[in-house]
């Protein structure tokens, strides 16, 4: 008997080690991961670099607390700065921490304004924000509210992708939009470049600000830096993690000067989030991603499954009923819940992680090669064929 919490479903399979885009078992069968601990390894398992990086900050420093300054968060923050939007970053440990810090830096920066009435955040159906008794109001799927006492308020939520709903949603208590650029949870829904474009607009016209949760999407796996860019926006403030850490627990919250400075002292705060471990660990990964050639390397990966997925959809009309996503998010919608597949795929050994609306989602680590995706999809015909 297991001494863990229930909450989970977990498949009885345990791994050992990991290499790369693949995983070892306890009892020695290799697996090819396109999980990638959903969406987090985005250098695939065990990359030599960032593993050097983690011993030399573990025989050094790990954690000292945010009484002091801590060089490698303050070179983390100044990296991630001058790689998008943003003027100033808070770390967190996880995403749902980082979306919290989202939503108290909005609220804060429209009461530092004389509007302390001004705290709604609208979003969107189908949304995941995280587990927080915050983000599940935020993210509104009954599911995972449902048992936890009232939702927390100030989250009106519209259907995803409607901007008549948007607007008329608006009103003098609005301070944000809160979206994911591509809904990872429910079943990877790409919102338009035109329906992001249109956001923005709305949120300059209101005065309103436009919070990306880039947590799933973010951090190269769309084939840009972030996703937003390919909307050629940018938001006020955005969460990030998975990636981020690589597989090391870190998050982080991106804001403008004006936004963030609302964040003053008192305001916030974290005992772990950005220590001297993780950030050692983030500024390795962000060294990998910065590569020349990393991000078009992605992008390159990520047409070839998306095509390689449309191949498969062909050959298998009945198995697969739609393709989505970009980059190395990928999803297909199936014609059974997408756990049984799940579970089917693991049988091949391949890893793949299930999604709301029958999605199976494709989310492997960045440095994917060519020949790792004809073997997944030879995998999925082996499971489609038995
Ligand atoms: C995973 C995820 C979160 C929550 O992150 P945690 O680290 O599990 O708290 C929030 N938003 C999106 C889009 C995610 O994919």
């Amino acid at each position: 008997m297991s001494a863990l919490y229930k909450n989970y479903q977990r498949a009885d399979l345990s791994f050992e080690r990991g290499e790369g885009v693949r995983l070892f078992s306890s009892d020695g069968g290799e697996y090819l991961d396109f999980a990638a601990g959903i969406a987090v390894n985005a250098l695939g398992h065990a990359d030599p670099y960032v593993v050097r990086a983690l011993k030399e900050q573990a025989e050094k420093l790990w954690h000292v607390s945010n009484i002091f300054s801590i060089p490698e968060a303050e070179k983390l923050a100044q990296r991630l700065v001058d790689s998008s939007f943003a003027d100033m970053v808070f770390f967190t440990n996880s995403g749902a921490e980082a979306i919290e810090c989202a939503i108290k830096t909005a609220r804060r920066y429209f009461y530092d304004q004389g509007q302390p009435d001004r705290y709604e955040i609208i979003t969107f159906t189908g949304a995941f924000h995280g587990r927080t008794l915050g983000t599940i109001a935020a993210g509104g799927n009954e599911a995972y509210l449902t048992g936890f006492g009232p939702k927390a308020g100030g989250f009106p939520q519209v259907p995803a992708g409607d901007l008549d709903a948007v607007k008329a949603a608006i009103n003098d208590k609005t301070a944000a939009i809160l979206l994911e650029p591509i809904q990872g949870e429910s079943g990877i829904n790409v919102f338009s470049t035109d329906f992001l474009r249109a956001l923005r607009t709305l949120c300059d016209e209101h005065g309103i600000l436009l919070i990306l949760d880039e947590i799933q999407c973010g951090y190269g796996r769309t084939g840009k830096m972030f996703a937003y860019e390919w909307a050629g926006i940018e938001p006020d403030v955005m969460a990030l993690a998975k990636g981020i850490g690589g597989g090391f627990p870190l998050g982080a919250c991106l804001a403008t000067e004006k936004v963030g400075a609302s964040m003053v002292p008192g305001t916030h705060g974290s005992t772990y989030g950005g220590n001297p471990m993780a950030c050692a660990v983030g500024n390795a990964v962000l060294d990998r991603i910065s590569e020349d050639g990393f991000l078009d390397h992605v992008e390159e990966m990520g047409k070839y499954l998306s095509w390689s997925l449309q191949q498969l959809a062909q050959k298998f009309p009945n198995e697969v009923l739609e393709v989505r996503g970009k980059g190395l998010m990928a999803g297909i919608k199936v014609n059974q819940p997408a756990g049984e597949l799940v579970a089917k795929l693991r049988d091949q050994h391949l890893l793949v992680a299930g999604a709301g609306d029958n999605v199976i989602r494709f989310l492997p680590p960045l440095i994917v090669e060519k020949q790792d995706i004809d073997e997944a999809i030879n995998r999925m015909e082996k499971a489609f064929s038995a």
